[in-house]
């Protein structure tokens, strides 16, 4: 039989607070790959999970799999993300006190598969009823549905979620799931009219005119061919090997219904969406009326078509909706006029509906299957408690970063505040509740860069706002230079300017860098503000709020219209839904699980060292194994420990009858523990080197 040494050596350590050398990142490297070759691919840090995506399927999510873990501790079985939802249900129920389950790593990790497997677990193993059994269904359909509105293929994941999404499943007294909410965070809109090279658009355009119904697609008057469509071909791969748009179509399709979608509801929603073929199908009214007449001889539908088609689709006067299109209310002496606008201008504002609309329809989806989902017992929903699931962007850096990856990384950074909040918090608890005189660690608190972004009046989102609502010669640029002039000098504040007046070579003249607490990221102000405003002219508003389509108008409302209040930005909405966030997250007891993707190129058996090493660092592993090494490596309970090694010392073999605590302090005392190895707490033995406790475990496995 194999020695536990010996099979250390070739598997490694199924937690990384037992590596010798904790601090070494190369250690750390090579313990998750030894795992991987091995497919284990999942490793603890303490109770945090650490989970390599294998790019195939494994046979660990089987029935059995998920009863091996079902009420079993921790330590006693091999890492698994079913150890973390098992773990994470008994404390909600045994301590009474909300759960949240945060799932971070790039994109490609495996977060969204992470997360489904945590649901899968619960509607398996919890207790159910008939009315359970409905609400596990929609629980656990939601995610086809939000997944062909939300997600699609990119570079990085052929099912990329494009938004970030917290979950919270309820429970009753019997710890049986009643119901559900979800809230969303940052769509990525852009997708709608725009792909980059070798991606798609979200894959609900291609499932519907893959796998729609022939009557479906000739009431919508839509074609089969995703090439009609320019907003469907910019990254040139409407096909992808790995995705069967049609099945997903039924897939959808059907759990929509189980959701509780209408068919009438799902038609109109459909309508609501073709507007986007449209607008690009080649020969679209934008192409044809536009100033320039750029496209005329592309031509194909004729007019009347169309305009029964617009219509009935967005439920709008088309005369009212193509003016507004083309042209743009200005006031010149007290008057309203109409000016035209140029094919550039009308293309833009042709766009910034289609993601006002894809926008606004996302949120009326979520909210539906919300209603959906919801607990229906307002008596026992004070009774309830909550398993919250996050699954939201890691931090990214790329060879551009923009906008977007500037809201992604503040939201990181904010989730290492909690992380490392909470962690400390929880260590310090434990040590105090077991009586063991607590040894400050030294960390990197980054509050300071959440206030360098977050901070009222001179933060950067303030000082973006401030240039959005400057009128006259605000630019991308100008609030690059307000940046400087405001926070120039903070310690993690960088752009090409020195302080001597000099400049940084290595810095373009429209970046700024933020040295984030896992590492240094350019951002390009480019497009800054246009993305922060996101405005939609208000005669199109206008023109949307008057739609007779019964869910435009509760996407579009009136009182939009007369509020004098400035919409909020982006970035300012987005900030105060992180608050939001933080304040649930906070309420609850955390359990962390970190993805990593081992190869870009998502093929199974490679790990590449470079790619990890980056997301090791960018996740913040090292720090949190050094926080959670810095005192005690390893902790268990007193009955947990004397069953497993009572074995090992003839006092306690094969029972002892007194107080446990008693028991393990005989136990390793002939084992030959040092006193500096080890405390005795109220209810836990606290072991501080590895070593001792391989000691232990060597004894035993030659015992055996
Ligand atoms: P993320 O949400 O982090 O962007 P996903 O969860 O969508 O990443 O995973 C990307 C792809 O990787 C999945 O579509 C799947 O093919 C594969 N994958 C992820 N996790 C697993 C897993 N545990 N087992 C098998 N394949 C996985
Ligand atoms: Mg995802």
């Amino acid at each position: 039989m194999e020695s536990a040494l010996t099979a250390r050596d070739r598997v490694g350590v199924q937690d990384f607070v037992l590596l010798e050398n904790h601090t070494s990142e190369v250690a750390f490297i090579e313990n998750l790959r030894k795992r991987f070759k091995e497919n284990l691919i999942y490793t603890y840090i303490g109770s945090v999970l650490v989970s390599v995506n294998p790019y195939k399927d494994l046979e660990i999510y089987t029935k059995q799999h998920m009863e091996r873990y079902r009420g079993v501790n921790f330590y006693e079985v091999s890492p698994h993300i079913y150890a973390v939802s098992d773990n994470a249900y008994r404390s909600m129920r045994s301590e009474k006190r909300d759960q949240c389950i945060l799932i971070s790593g790039e994109s490609g990790a495996g977060k969204t598969e992470a997360s489904k497997k945590v649901l899968q677990y619960y509607a398996v193993t919890c207790p159910a009823s008939e009315h359970v059994q409905t609400v596990k269904d929609r629980l656990l359909q939601s995610n086809p549905v939000l997944e062909a509105f939300g997600n699609a293929k990119t570079l990085r994941n052929d099912n990329s979620s494009r938004f970030g999404k917290y979950m919270d499943v309820q429970f009753d007294f019997k710890g049986a799931p009643v119901g559900g909410h979800i809230l969303n965070y940052l769509l990525e809109k852009s997708r709608v009219v725009h792909q980059s090279h070798g991606e798609r658009n979200f894959h609900i355009f291609y499932q519907l005119i893959e796998g729609a119904e022939d009557e479906l697609l000739r009431r919508l008057g839509l074609e089969r061919m995703a090439q009609q469509y320019q907003y469907l071909v910019k990254g040139s791969c409407p096909k992808v090997s790995s995705i069967n748009d049609r099945s997903d179509w039924k897939v959808v399709r059907k759990a929509l219904s189980v959701i509780g979608f209408s068919d009438d509801e799902v038609e109109v929603h459909v309508h609501t969406h073709t507007h986007i073929y449209r607008h690009t199908h080649k020969g679209s009214y934008i192409e044809r009326n536009s100033v320039l007449k750029m496209h005329t001889n592309t031509q194909r539908c004729s007019d009347s078509s169309i305009l029964v088609g617009w219509l009935s689709l967005l439920g709008v006067d088309f005369s009212v909706l193509k003016e507004a299109l083309t042209h743009k209310k200005i006031t010149a002496k007290g008057e309203e006029l109409m000016s035209p606008l140029n094919q550039e201008q009308a293309s833009s504002a042709r766009d910034a509906l289609s993601k006002a609309i894809y926008g606004r329809t996302f949120t009326w989806l979520v909210n539906k299957i919300n209603t959906s989902l919801a607990f229906k017992d307002k008596f026992n929903s004070k009774n309830a408690s909550v398993i919250g699931l996050l699954d939201i962007y890691g931090f990214e850096v790329f060879q551009n970063n923009s906008f977007e990856q500037f809201c992604i990384n503040y939201c990181n950074e904010k989730l290492q505040q909690l992380f490392i909040e909470l962690t400390l918090k929880s260590e310090q608890e434990e040590y105090e509740a077991e009586g063991i005189t607590w040894e400050p660690v030294q960390y990197f608190n980054n509050k300071i860069i959440c206030d360098l972004v977050e901070e009222k009046f001179k933060g950067i989102i303030s000082i973006l706002d401030e240039e959005c609502l400057r009128p006259g010669d605000a630019s991308d640029i100008t609030f690059l230079v307000k940046l400087e002039d405001t926070v120039g000098g903070h310690a993690h504040f960088v752009t090409h300017k020195l302080a001597d007046g000099k400049t940084r070579k290595v810095m373009g003249r429209e970046e700024f860098r933020l040295l984030h607490y896992a590492g240094e990221v350019n951002y390009n102000v480019n497009g800054f503000l246009d993305k922060n405003n996101d405005l939609l002219f208000r005669n199109l508003k206008e023109v949307m709020c008057s739609s007779e389509n019964r869910i435009l108008t509760q996407c579009f409302s009136r009182e939009e219209l007369t509020d004098k209040k400035l919409p909020e930005t982006t970035a300012t909405q987005f900030k105060n839904s992180l608050a939001k966030l933080m304040e649930i997250l906070m309420s609850k007891d955390p359990s962390y699980v970190r993805c990593i993707k081992p190869n870009d190129a998502k093929q199974a058996g490679r790990f590449e060292e470079v790619l990890v090493r980056h997301q090791v660092k960018y996740l913040g592993l090292m720090e949190n194994l050094r926080v959670r090494r810095a005192g005690f490596a390893y902790r268990r309970r007193y009955e947990v420990f004397l069953q497993r090694y009572k074995s090992l010392c003839p006092d306690t073999w094969p029972s002892w009858d007194g107080r446990l605590v008693d028991g393990v302090s005989t136990l390793v005392k002939h084992l030959g523990y040092k006193p500096e190895e080890y405390k005795l707490g109220r209810t836990k033995i606290f072991i501080r080197f590895p070593k001792t406790l391989f000691a232990t475990e060597e004894a035993l496995e030659e015992r055996k």
